[in-house]
């Protein structure tokens, strides 16, 4: 899978590096590309924001150095005059729709993605309508708070998708019994000892009875997810 991302701050993905993530990029899964907004800058203060149409606090994106940024990364491999095979531009904010575990299911399996990271109010709006004419695009929020720029939740959504790209995770189970991937919360975890500071491992999943073990940890999911998620359990 090839990832790019235009950020005004390419140092937030140095963290890409490290762990399972630059490892898949060492292994060549993941061919993870960071672009300087800046360089696509068109006055030499290399100026990417300007005041709001219509008034109001803060700056906006400009949208020429957006327009030149896209053009750039959509030109290499993809057919210009075809929005619906060129790359998924999928854009940080949180009035997008929200990211979840399947739509990082479904977009691990797609071949090129690009995050574009807003800052200051977000991008000129017109960016939206022209990335639509080379690729296929979608806003996307993770949660329902405000975070300074969409740096943080590209890198979020890279490590979601990017973990489910076959190869990634070295067992491909681990991926299949987390939380969201059946609607529910994960069960409690435990480890060894089995009695540790006077906390106790619960005695059924040291019984070796599977059916036993698979029964309470449905239990414990189910409960879990009443307690702290009710929103995700049917009505
Ligand atoms: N004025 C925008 C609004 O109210 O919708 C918020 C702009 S925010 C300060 C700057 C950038 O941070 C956004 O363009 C977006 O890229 C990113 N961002 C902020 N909160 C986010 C969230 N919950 N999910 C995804 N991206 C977010």
């Amino acid at each position: 899978m090839r990832i790019d991302v235009v950020t005004i701050f390419p140092a937030f993905f140095d963290v890409l590096e490290v762990s399972l993530l630059g490892r898949a990029r060492g292994a060549g899964l993941l061919d993870i590309r960071v672009h300087d907004l800046r360089e696509h800058a068109t006055d030499r203060h290399r100026t990417v924001d300007d005041t709001p149409y219509g008034g109001g606090a803060g700056m906006v994106m400009k949208p020429e150095p957006w327009a030149l940024a896209l053009d750039e990364i959509a030109a290499a491999g993809h057919d210009a005059e075809d929005a619906a095979s060129g790359p998924l531009f999928l854009f940080p904010s949180p009035a997008g729709e929200r990211f979840t575990q399947s739509l990082a299911r479904e977009w691990s399996h797609e071949p090129h993605i690009v995050f574009g990271c807003g800052r200051y109010e977000g991008i000129d709006e017109r960016v939206f309508s022209y990335a639509a004419t080379i690729g296929r695009v979608r806003l996307v929020s993770l949660g329902d708070y405000v975070l300074n720029g969409g740096e943080v939740a590209a890198m979020a959504m890279i490590e979601a998708v990017g973990r489910l790209v076959p190869g990634v995770v070295g067992n491909p189970e681990s991926l299949v019994e987390e939380s969201h991937e059946d609607g529910l919360l994960e069960y409690p975890s435990y480890t060894k000892p089995a009695s540790w500071r006077g906390y106790e491992v619960p005695d059924v999943l040291l019984s070796g009875h599977h059916g036993r073990v698979a029964q309470w940890r449905r239990d414990q999911q189910v409960e879990r997810t009443r307690t702290r998620r009710p929103d995700l359990l049917p009505e």
